[in-house]
């Protein structure tokens, strides 16, 4: 048996199809698109890639994007003006800054900028205020990457409800928005992470499992019980040829992908689980479009939620 696939792409771009009237209709009304702000410090590529991809889709859809790319010298007040500009813009409804930020702006340099940013325009849902509304159940503004699985699952008509839900990870933009949501869909949480003892055993129990450990190919065919729906939030690129042979077979699309390009994108779930699994997304095209449909969809709801404030 190979798991039925669940295809990120195809349900991002319903997502995308669906937003874009809705724009059409604020920019009618309101005389002016939603406006995203995205602020982007210092070099690292795949960040750069990120926010390349962020800015299209935010285009994409009709939205204004406005990309203010700032140098890794930069200082941490310099990029709190920035979001303090943006906080204050009438035009701006949504704010991105992109992590990571650079290492030399200090460890709590994150938290200081995510806290700066006003709440309302807060489209990752990072930030204190719409994490404790997250948990009250009353949320305008998600944590993108859980929000589009939620989606997801629901879109492909798997059922949240009464199920026994495993979460590998328990970061603070995955793991743990994904176990409340999951929660308020009436699933039967469980939420593990470096410590949990006998983690196969546990992951077996589940109905859906998603895996968000940052680990290629972690999750083997005994963390899965026969028929689960298995979500793979994982993104890591492996360039160990001793690692693709430990998770590609001979001859497989993706080991031959490794031959060529020297590297291959991979997610924490081994390919084998595939045979187990009763439904897959795949690493690409599985929740990484998603984190970005989503994002779509929180700008829209941003700028929507800002115009009805009094
Ligand atoms: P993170 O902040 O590094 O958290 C990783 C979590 O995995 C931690 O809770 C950690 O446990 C747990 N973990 C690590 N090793 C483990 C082990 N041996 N057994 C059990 N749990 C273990 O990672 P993240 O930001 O959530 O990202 C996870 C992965 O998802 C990464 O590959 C990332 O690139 C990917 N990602 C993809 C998207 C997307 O759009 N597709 C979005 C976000 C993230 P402790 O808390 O005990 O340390």
């Amino acid at each position: 048996m190979s798991a039925r696939v669940l295809d990120g792409n195809v349900v991002a771009n319903q997502i995308r199809e669906e937003i874009r009237p809705r724009v059409e209709a604020y920019r009618a009304r309101h005389g002016r698109p939603p406006g995203l702000g995205i602020v982007l410090v210092g070099d690292d590529p795949a960040s750069h890639v990120y926010v390349r991809n962020k800015v299209k889709s935010g285009m994409d859809v009709g939205f204004a994007v406005d990309l203010h790319q700032m140098p890794a010298s930069s200082s941490l007040d310099e990029v709190l003006a920035v979001v303090d500009r943006l906080n204050r813009s009438e035009t701006h409804d949504g704010i991105l800054v992109q992590s990571p930020l650079p290492p030399a702006l200090g460890d709590e340099a994150e938290r200081v900028v995510f806290d700066a940013i006003d709440p309302a325009k807060d489209v990752d849902g990072f930030s204190p205020v719409n994490v404790g509304r997250l948990v009250q159940k009353r949320a305008v503004l998600m944590a993108c990457t859980p929000a589009g699985i939620v989606e997801l699952l629901d879109r492909s008509g798997i059922a949240i409800a009464g199920q026994r839900a495993v979460i590998i990870g328990r970061s603070d933009i995955v793991g743990k928005p994904m176990a409340m949501m999951l929660l308020h869909r009436d699933a039967t949480v469980t939420l593990c992470h470096s410590k949990t003892r006998d983690l196969a055993g546990v992951a077996a129990s589940a109905d859906i499992l998603v895996a968000a450990i940052g680990r290629a190919g972690f999750v083997t065919t005994d963390f899965v019980k026969p028929g689960a729906t298995v979500v793979d939030v994982g993104m890591n690129r492996v360039d160990d040829p001793a690692v693709a042979a430990r998770l590609f077979s001979p001859g497989s699309a993706k080991l031959e992908q490794f031959a060529r390009k020297g590297s291959v994108l991979v997610g924490d779930v081994h390919p084998s689980v595939a045979e187990v699994a009763g439904a897959l997304t795949p690493v690409p095209g599985g929740v990484g479009p998603l984190t970005i449909a989503l994002l779509m969809k929180n700008t829209l709801r941003a700028a929507e939620a800002r115009a009805g404030r009094p």
